[in-house]
């Protein structure tokens, strides 16, 4: 009957120990005290067994076994509370090691308490009820287990915000179940409850987060998650000693999610784990969708990645088709570059969605550079939410010339960011991107809309000569089915008759973009809406699109006329003869040119031989303010 709890107990605890080891765990500080403990407690609750034996023999036993026996009972006992008080304060200090006089003083309880176990005196009650050990040995040993978790209960109540609620909750209810029951043992010394009260405790712990379960990834065989990176890495930080974080980006997965599945790109990310695991030796994290990441502290790895060949991984998928894929691999050294746990995070953030990798060989050095490109990314972020809630965004109008008409008909209107003095002039062609990624860019876009209607109606820029207005739109409006109606509600409130605005959609776009695209555009051109193509000649310059979507006008790109002016004759003669053919062929197609930046009267008069209807560039003018071009209109009026 005495035997029957302790055994239960110990049953309990050994299935516990087996699930506990047979998974891989973290290489927490934490974790490694929690592992002294569980096996403190199973060794506490085999000496307690022996006890059990001992003082139901006594007579036939000898009295130093039977003391021996008790004596590791006792002192495991205490050994076990003290790791846990141990456990705690790693937790609550967030990893970090004791200086040694701290740890001294938490030691000089246990350090006591063994002094009993050695010398002090053991009495036994040899009863008809019951049989147990009690006296001074007894006595100390468990006032000292008591002084352990009161400061236990102190941690908790002191750093109660360096645990998370239900860790915090947890680790109270253990505590509070092991000392009912230790009061309980203590009004009734035979109950023998203390191997009980041990195992609930640390099943309590075990479930709630010392399960190894809880940190492996479930999608990628062999990758631990993203919970356990973020625990680690506070560990790493915490010990102020230098390490490495690599991360592996697997590139394009976007793309192979949708040709080949989320199992095959999971796949791709074990064996990217494997190719990793040969150079690094180290356990991989599951940090982001695409992104895999290490923690060393060694060089070895980092020299080993600098030497290995390329970063290109072969794969082979279900259907045995062999692919060659690439990744990016980024090296960082904390706290050299950076030095919290959030800088850490956004640098990987940053380098895993940003393509900035040495193209030979895909690695990137995060250094300083690095650092410092991505806190103004994250600061031109910021900048550019604020412009778009509080009015921080100007129009400039770059004129465009007629060459039939010899006048300026028309203009582009182009973004600026108002604040120009906090990070400088930001180009749209960095702000426009991040705006897009944001999801704001829709936002914007109206709001350039907007002011351009407004300040046409305001100036009667129709009155000065300019028959239409040329606005950009990004590919992700021009997806959005509520935008035609959208810009028909402004274009009335402004009184502008939609012949008089012109939308700019770049080549790129109208290639991604699709049949969404050509449906919003053929609405708008109901209305009376006119577009033209962005930027030909710099994207895949598909003709059947070209045809088959409603344009008006195709801008041609600066980088098919200026190579017609460079240095090297036969460059020069091959990019004429491309650029005069595609003007050929879309004047051919009755669509009208606009060519982007003519910046000399030679390229000048070389596009007017060739026939383009307009012309626009530096020659003529920058993009200027909404001043400035009402001037620039007056004068070029008068002198008509
Ligand atoms: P884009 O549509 O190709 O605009 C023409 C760009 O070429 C403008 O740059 C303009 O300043 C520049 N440019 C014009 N003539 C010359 C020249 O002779 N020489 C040189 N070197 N450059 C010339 P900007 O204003 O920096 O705009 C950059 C890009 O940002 C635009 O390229 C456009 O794609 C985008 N963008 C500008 N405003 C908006 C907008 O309101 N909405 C959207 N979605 N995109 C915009
Ligand atoms: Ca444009
Ligand atoms: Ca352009």
């Amino acid at each position: 009957m005495q035997y029957n709890t302790t055994i239960v107990s110990l049953a309990v605890m050994t299935t516990l120990l087996v699930f506990y080891f047979i998974r891989r765990r973290l290489a927490l500080r934490s974790t490694r005290l929690f592992t002294v403990m569980i096996f403190c407690s199973f060794f506490n609750m085999c000496a307690e067994l022996s006890t059990l034996y001992t003082i139901y023999h006594i007579d036939s036993v000898a009295s130093q076994v039977n003391r021996l026996c008790h004596q590791l009972f006792i002192g495991s006992l205490d050994i076990t509370i003290y790791f846990l008080f141990l456990y705690v304060d790693a937790k609550a200090h967030n990893q970090k090691r004791n200086h040694l006089l701290p740890f001294v003083l938490k030691t000089i309880p246990l350090a006591v308490s063994f002094i009993m176990v050695v010398f002090g005196r053991l009495a036994y009650h040899i009863g008809s009820d019951a049989r147990y050990s009690y006296g001074p040995m007894a006595m100390t040993v468990y006032s000292c287990a008591a002084l352990y978790i009161i400061g236990v209960v102190f941690l908790l109540v002191h750093h109660r915000h360096a645990f998370s609620y239900s860790v915090w909750k947890t680790i109270l209810a253990g505590v509070t179940v092991w000392a009912a029951i230790a009061l309980y043992q203590l009004l009734n010394p035979g109950a023998l409850l203390s191997s009980m009260a041990l195992m609930l405790m640390m099943v309590f712990l075990f479930l709630s987060f010392e399960n190894p379960r809880d940190f492996i990834d479930h999608d990628i065989d062999g990758v631990m998650n993203g919970a356990a990176f973020s625990l680690m890495l506070s560990e790493y930080i915490e010990s102020g000693k230098e390490f490495f974080i690599i991360t592996f980006t697997l590139s394009n997965d976007k793309l192979l999610k949708t040709s080949l599945g989320y199992k095959d790109v999971f796949c791709i990310l074990s064996s990217l784990n494997k190719n990793q695991y040969d150079i690094t030796k180290e356990d991989a994290y599951h940090v982001k969708e695409n992104t895999l990441c290490v923690l060393c502290r060694n060089n070895g790895s980092y020299t080993a990645l600098l030497n290995r060949s390329s970063g290109v991984l072969p794969y082979k998928t279900d259907n045995g088709i062999s692919v060659s894929l690439n990744y990016f691999t980024g090296i960082l050294s904390v706290p050299q570059y950076v030095q919290t746990v959030q800088e850490v995070n956004e640098v990987i953030d940053y380098v895993s969605s940003e393509g900035i990798y040495r193209q030979e060989d895909g690695l990137l050095i995060i250094d300083d550079t690095v650092v410092v490109q991505m806190k103004r990314q994250a600061a031109i972020e910021l900048l550019v939410q604020k412009a778009v809630e509080e009015d921080g965004l100007d129009v400039y109008y770059q004129p465009i010339y007629s060459v039939q008409k010899k006048r300026f008909v028309s203009a582009e209107a182009l973004v600026r960011l108002k604040d120009t003095a906090t990070l400088g002039y930001i180009s749209p062609e960095v702000f426009i991107p991040i705006a897009e990624k944001q999801g704001i860019i829709k936002k914007l876009g109206t709001i350039v809309f907007e002011k351009v209607c407004e300040f046409s109606s305001l100036h009667n820029l129709k009155e000065k000569g300019v028959e239409y207005i040329e606005i950009n739109i990004s590919a992700i409006q021009g997806v959005d089915e509520k935008l035609p109606n959208l810009f028909k509600q402004i274009m009335s409130k402004y009184n502008i008759s939609p012949d008089f605005i012109n939308l700019e959609v770049t080549e790129s776009a109208s290639t991604v973009a699709g049949e969404m695209l050509v449906k919003t555009m053929e609405q708008l051109r109901k209305l009376g809406c006119r577009f033209s193509m962005d930027d030909f000649g710099t994207g895949y310059s598909n003709l059947a699109k070209m045809v088959n979507t409603p344009f008006d006008i195709i801008k041609i790109d600066k980088s098919l006329l200026w190579p017609c002016f460079s240095g090297d004759i036969r460059r020069r003669q091959e990019a004429c003869i491309l650029l005069e053919s595609c003007i050929r062929l879309i004047l051919k197609l009755n669509m009208h040119i606009v060519t982007e930046g003519v910046e000399t009267e030679e390229q000048r008069a070389m596009l007017e031989s060739y026939e383009v209807t307009y012309l626009q560039g530096y020659l003529f003018s920058k993009p200027i303010p909404e001043s400035q071009y009402i001037t620039f209109l007056d004068e070029h009026v008068k002198n008509l």
